[in-house]
């Protein structure tokens, strides 16, 4: 009998990781690699896509040759999102940088919309907030950067997409995108599921160089005879935060993932209804499949492994992010410190770019391990906010996976569990993204009957934390204190001096 595998790209911001799973969710192989990040101005962030998709074939071709007695089946792709690249049809090469979604170049020109009056409508129609992150802006300033691009843009020469579709593009030459990409650009109204005429005439795209929006699984195209992976059916596609949500098996309503690495995306599965949020988060599509779409709600904390690295690499107080497990232990509690880690502003449900983080409750009798705990506290604070703010929108959550590189920290699970109130969940593959992408192919290829399948098959629970008992009303003065200390970070007093 011949034992299949499903094959994962993983494009990320800092690196490429190609990993090839079993039909039982097994790590067969896998490969990575980073490539360069440019930084030309304070606030902008470029890639080469080039560089991007080379380090893709390098990660690929590695494993291909690692597969053993494993035959791939299939290729599913998941992609760091709103990243935008603009290419020649014709060659496949790059005319510009990509800008990477954590460029803040456009940050004027959406001001500039917002003190016009454009936001409410723009909201309507894509269910995201008008800000840099997401790719129109980005589109357009490459646009209006050359004259010799527009040109070349209207007259069909040139095709733009999100990394999906660029790496699908010079993969099996299909300009396609799914719709959990194309639901992170500002061009796609997220009701009709098309690209929106008067978002594309407001920023000023050509229609013609977008994708075509595709599901997220299903015969999306074959791997093109001069690329690793020759014949291989592409049958998935999902933006990162989309594919980690399957990889949990999140597929019903109410279920919901967090992702701790550098910030936190928690997504709850909204199922067949789009909510629109009244406090700030983002409406997305999780995913499309055989022409129905599933929906999620989004809320990002843009500061979490960050402040353990901050607390690390710019105060010296951890030689390892892994010791600050250690440290929150040997303490009963943090001392009354309390961290507001508004280093980059404050994310959902706040949204105050101005506000700049703060420690409060110092005492002389505040220790290392004190700070370190409550940075860790604070995480579970964040995510309390963000849950709070979902069931304000009418999605309950009863309990919560988590994965990402700060959840090896164990103490952090359990403290979550305690604050948040609920179960926490934490599977033994970390790397749920690109197993979201491999669910999804092996779905798309016709392995599975429905996805619900391919993704129990592909998933093992590790661990889960249940709420200590007796902590009611530890938990309420907790609380209490975290509410006043970011009241002082996001009020006005503070932002007035
Ligand atoms: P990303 O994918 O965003 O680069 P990762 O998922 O790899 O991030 O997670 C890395 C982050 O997790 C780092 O910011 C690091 O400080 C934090 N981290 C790693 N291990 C631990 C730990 N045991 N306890 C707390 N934080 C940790």
């Amino acid at each position: 009998m011949t034992d299949f595998c499903t094959i994962a790209i993983d494009q990320g911001t800092t690196s490429s990781r190609v990993m090839a799973f079993s039909d039982a969710g097994e790590v067969i192989a896998q490969s990575g690699q980073e490539f360069p990040q440019y930084f030309p101005q304070p606030g902008w962030v470029e890639h080469n896509a080039d560089e991007i998709f080379d380090s893709v074939c390098a990660s690929l071709s590695s494993v291909l040759e690692s597969l053993g007695h494993h035959t791939p089946c299939a290729v599913g792709l998941t992609n760091q999102r709103e990243t935008v690249v603009l290419w020649e049809r014709e060659s496949g090469a790059p005319v510009a940088p990509a800008i990477v979604w954590q460029d803040r170049r456009t940050a004027d020109y959406c001001n500039a919309l917002k003190g016009e009056g454009a936001e409410a409508d723009i909201i309507a129609r894509t269910g995201l907030l008008l800000d840099p992150y997401f790719t129109a802006t980005k589109l357009r300033w490459l646009l209006q950067s050359d004259p010799a691009l527009r040109h070349r843009a209207e007259a069909g020469e040139l095709l733009a997409g999100t990394i999906d579709s660029y790496i699908a593009y010079r993969l099996t030459g299909e300009h396609i995108t799914d719709h959990s990409n194309a639901s992170r650009t500002l061009l796609y109204n997220v009701e009709t599921a098309t690209w929106d005429d008067t978002l594309c005439a407001l920023f000023s795209i050509p229609q013609n160089m977008l994708p075509r929006i595709v599901d997220s699984a299903g015969a999306l195209g074959t791997v093109k005879a001069d690329a690793p992976g020759a014949g291989l059916p592409l049958t998935g596609i999902a933006g990162d935060q989309q594919a980690a949500t399957i990889g949990q098996a999140c597929l019903e309503p109410g279920m919901a993932k967090a992702t701790y690495g550098t910030g936190c995306f928690l997504l709850a599965n909204t199922g067949k209804a789009l909510i629109r949020s009244k406090n700030r988060l983002l409406s997305t599509v999780l995913c499309s499949l055989d022409g129905v779409r599933s929906f999620a709600l989004e809320g990002s904390i843009f500061v979490s492994g960050s402040l353990i690295q901050w607390m690390r690499d710019g105060l010296g107080l951890l030689s390892d992010a892994s010791e600050s497990e250690a440290l929150a232990k040997s303490v009963t509690d943090s001392g009354g410190v309390v961290i507001v880690p508004a280093l980059t502003g404050l994310g959902a449900p706040y949204w105050n770019a101005d506000a700049r983080g703060a420690i409060f409750g110092l005492t002389r009798g505040a220790e290392r391990a004190h700070l370190v705990r409550a940075a860790l506290e604070a995480q579970s604070f964040q995510t309390h906010d963000l849950v709070q703010a979902m069931a304000g929108d009418g999605q309950t959550i009863h309990s919560l996976r988590v994965d990402g590189g700060m959840v090896a920290n164990t103490w952090l699970c359990q403290d979550l569990a305690d604050i948040l109130a609920m179960p926490i969940e934490r599977p033994s593959i970390v790397e749920t993204t690109a197993l979201g992408a491999a669910i999804l192919a092996k779905y798309g290829v016709g392995r599975s009957d429905d996805l619900a399948a391919a993704a129990t098959s592909m998933t093992r629970l590790e661990t889960r934390f249940d709420p200590t008992r007796g902590l009611q009303t530890e938990r309420e003065s907790r609380l209490a204190r975290w509410r006043d200390a970011v009241s002082r970070v996001d009020g006005p007093a503070l932002g007035a001096l």
